[in-house]
């Protein structure tokens, strides 16, 4: 697997006012200075205002989700006039979100603005008709319906990406979609990525079947994927034992939403500590008696929170060179982390 710094900027769309664009209802915007910042350093942003693009204007009448009852199913809503209940846009927003499809197929991730009956992903407020708030079970409509259509596609509020452990978590999902695309599917009708260096140049230009491309692709990413949950990634290892007798489409929307699924659930430290001390297994047979130690000490001295993951990859990657074995070499968990990248603080 490359473990190189980002070849290019990944597409990932993102909700207009958080560009900084005048388009919310009130003719302001929501600027994310960690978006068009921070996150601007890798991303390369489709910016999308689904409100204005359906025709209504700026400034416009507010609108907001409309249910019949409390913990209402969340696709039983209606998006309605705040002050004009005859105001009905749902239908719009969700043709919308349908027309946009095509354009989106090439983004890699999307960050919505919270607390918007179009694009909010998490606990929007929900009313009854005669204008009571009732709960904060709803999702934005056209947020929903880009979740409908890009059921792994990684997917983040604005707001909750000013934490760096979320962000840290959303970048490790969208730095994960796009490498399965490039590497597993192929992208722009070029071939997928060659994956592993395992130094058979015979085998170099040899098109590798599908199986092969989702293995090698699990084979890099089984450490990072330890991390975050042992008991999914060991059910993905079994699944892919059978990989064989699997339908191609089958297999390759199973195993990508079965492991945007695992990192969807941030690492805890006991898992990284768990899946660092096995990537130094690799490499112990090449390491003298002090070197082991040391390794082993630092590895501790994180599982405590008194050094950063980064001190810990820094030695491995210190020592990698050493071991002949393309497993550990192909592992994602030892390439830069996004705090290393700049991109979140160290933990
Ligand atoms: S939250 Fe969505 S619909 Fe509202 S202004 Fe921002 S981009 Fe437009």
């Amino acid at each position: 697997m490359k473990t190189e710094r980002l070849p290019r900027k990944i597409p990932v769309g993102i909700s207009q006012c958080a560009m900084g664009d005048p388009v919310r209802f009130n003719g302001g915007h929501k600027h994310s200075k960690v978006c068009t910042g921070l996150l601007a350093q890798c991303f390369e942003y489709v910016p999308l205002c689904p409100e204005v693009a359906i025709g209504m204007g700026v400034p416009r009448k507010p609108i907001h989700l409309l249910v019949e009852k409390a913990s209402a199913p969340v696709d039983a809503v209606r998006v309605i006039g705040v002050d004009d209940p005859e105001v009905d846009v749902t239908g719009p927003l969700r043709d919308y979100a349908d027309s946009v499809v095509p354009e989106l197929e090439r983004v890699r991730g999307y960050i919505f603005m919270q607390n918007s009956p179009s694009c909010g992903l998490y606990g929007v407020r929900r009313y009854l008709a005669n204008g009571h708030g009732i709960d904060s079970e709803g999702v934005g409509v056209f947020a929903r319906r880009l979740q409908q259509q890009f059921p792994h596609l990684p997917m983040e509020e604005v707001g909750r990406l000013n934490n760096s452990e979320l962000r840290e978590n959303f970048l490790t999902r969208v730095f994960t979609y796009d490498a399965w695309f490039r590497c597993v599917e192929g992208q722009d009708d070029q071939p997928p990525e060659r994956m592993l260096d395992d130094g058979n140049e015979a085998d170099a230009d040899k098109p590798r079947s599908l199986i092969a491309r989702v293995i090698e692709f699990y084979t890099a990413y089984k450490y990072l994927l330890l991390a975050h949950s042992q008991d999914k990634t060991r059910a993905l290892g079994r699944y892919l034992a059978d990989a064989k007798t699997i339908p191609e489409d089958e297999l390759r929307f199973e195993v990508r939403g079965r492991i945007m699924d695992i990192l969807s659930r941030p690492a805890s430290r006991k898992d990284k500590t768990n899946a660092l001390m096995h990537s130094a297994g690799h490499l112990s047979e090449f390491l003298d008696k002090r070197e082991k130690a040391e390794l082993k000490e630092l590895i501790e001295e994180y599982r405590l929170g008194r050094k950063p993951m980064s001190a810990v990859l820094t030695l491995l990657r210190h020592f990698l060179p050493r071991s002949p074995h393309s497993f550990i070499h192909s592992q994602v968990l030892l390439a830069a982390e996004p705090a290393e990248l700049g991109l979140c603080e160290f933990h």
